[in-house]
């Protein structure tokens, strides 16, 4: 009896931590203003994808910096243009931008930052995007985002 007890605790074990291993990952940009991923699939059984921004150029973030934005496809001109107006202070993201689904702050060289992607409040088969906003940026930083099975 206490065998299977410490069996089904190994088990739960190994389980937790495989799916918590499928809700994240880690997507680099470089000085180059390029992103390390061109497209993401989330999967719907994860509450939360975290992603973990790494920069891993030497430019600091008033000349190369970079974050990380989620949102609809059809969203994301606007949500450029605004952040720009925004400014830096602001990350690039206009307050309160009900348009954003998740944002990073905004790093230099040699930082990273995490954003959790509320997975529940994404539609599976709906084109989502994931792009930098910091100016003239998002044109190549940029990859497809979706909701998987
Ligand atoms: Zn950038």
């Amino acid at each position: 009896m206490k065998y299977q007890l410490s069996m089904l605790a190994l088990l739960a074990t190994i389980c937790t931590s495989a799916s918590a291993a499928e809700c994240q990952t880690t997507v680099e940009a470089n000085d180059a203003m390029q992103f390390s991923v061109k497209s993401m699939e989330v999967p719907k059984s994860c509450k939360k994808f975290d992603v973990t921004l790494k920069h891993t150029g030497k430019m600091p973030k008033n000349m190369m910096g970079h974050n990380f934005v989620v949102s609809l496809e059809a969203d994301k001109a606007g949500i450029s243009t605004d952040g720009m107006t925004a400014g830096a202070a602001a990350n690039y993201i206009k307050p309160n931008d009900k348009r954003v689904i998740a944002a990073t702050k905004v790093i230099g060289g040699g930082e990273s930052t995490t954003v959790s992607i509320p997975v529940g409040n994404l539609a599976a088969g709906s084109d989502y995007v994931f792009f930098c906003s910091f100016p003239g940026h998002a044109a190549v930083m940029k990859g497809s985002l979706k909701v998987g099975s």
